[in-house]
């Protein structure tokens, strides 16, 4: 049986009842199984979030329910693209859920195994904080980080053992506004140290969007997630099969928002 996918958000819920066929979760999140008031708490907010509450409506979801939470290995691409992106909505307007998770059962659950739903390639920006971003806690995210979001050797290798060995599903390719090293390649001035070696791999984005930073961020996402998908066979072949999906995406660090860019 997989680990848990924990959420105290009833976001899942929703999306869970769509889903018959996959399985239950081994372990019932104790805010809601155990403790009814809590539930409701989590419902008040919700809809004080304005999240989903015309969805409660119209599908008469019962939230006193006990939840079922969806383990790694019952979760589609797509699913856990979607657990990324409502993640970082309950981040970008206020609602986080990961804190409340119980952190001790989390890190006796994760003591000896990882099941990562998803694989994040950031930037090494430290505004750009990844599982929190994402609202997600321990276990839950492999992240990968580099200066400027690129597929280089070491991080291929990494995101294949995450998606061939640890099972992922989703690999997001993450730039983000403002950022520093598709900055420092479009004004291609003498830096210190090895700091250069950065830019031949964002090169091709600059090349391809010009000198415009945003466009050229966005652009970056979008090769580094195609070089990812073309250059690993690994990758490539999960894909072909419908078990990984590789994306890319923008992180605006004013808004707190991540859009997909195709
Ligand atoms: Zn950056």
């Amino acid at each position: 049986m997989s680990f848990l996918f924990d959420t105290t958000s009833d976001e899942l819920q929703l999306e869970d009842s769509a889903s018959a066929s996959e399985p239950s979760f081994d372990c019932a999140p104790r805010s809601v199984a155990s403790n009814p008031g809590s539930s409701r708490r989590s419902f008040f907010k919700m809809t004080v979030g304005g999240a989903v509450a015309g969805l409660v409506t119209a599908t008469g979801i019962e939230f006193a329910a006990p939840r079922r939470v969806m383990a790694q290995s019952g979760l589609t691409s797509d699913a856990a693209l979607q657990e990324l992106m409502d993640g970082n909505r309950r981040f970008s307007t206020g609602n986080l859920t990961s804190f409340e998770h119980d952190l001790a059962m989390l890190k006796q659950k994760t003591v000896d195994k990882q099941e990562p739903f998803a694989a994040v390639l950031s930037c090494a920006d430290s505004r750009v904080p990844v599982e929190l971003l994402f609202d997600q806690t321990i276990g839950h995210i492999f992240v990968t980080r580099v200066a400027g979001n690129f597929a280089a050797t070491e991080i291929i290798a990494s995101l294949e053992y995450g998606a061939a060995v640890l099972g992922t599903k989703v690999i997001l390719v993450l730039g983000h506004s403002n950022c520093g090293a598709v900055k420092a390649t479009i004004q291609a001035k003498e830096v210190p140290g090895q700091i250069s070696s950065l830019f031949s791999y964002i090169q091709p984005a600059v090349d391809q969007a010009g000198p415009n930073l945003e466009a050229a961020t966005k652009a970056n996402a979008k090769i580094q997630a195609a070089l990812l998908r073309q250059s690993s066979t690994v990758i490539s072949g999960l894909v072909k099969e419908n078990k990984l999906k590789v994306v890319a995406g923008y992180y605006d660090l004013g808004t707190g928002v991540v859009s997909l860019l195709e």
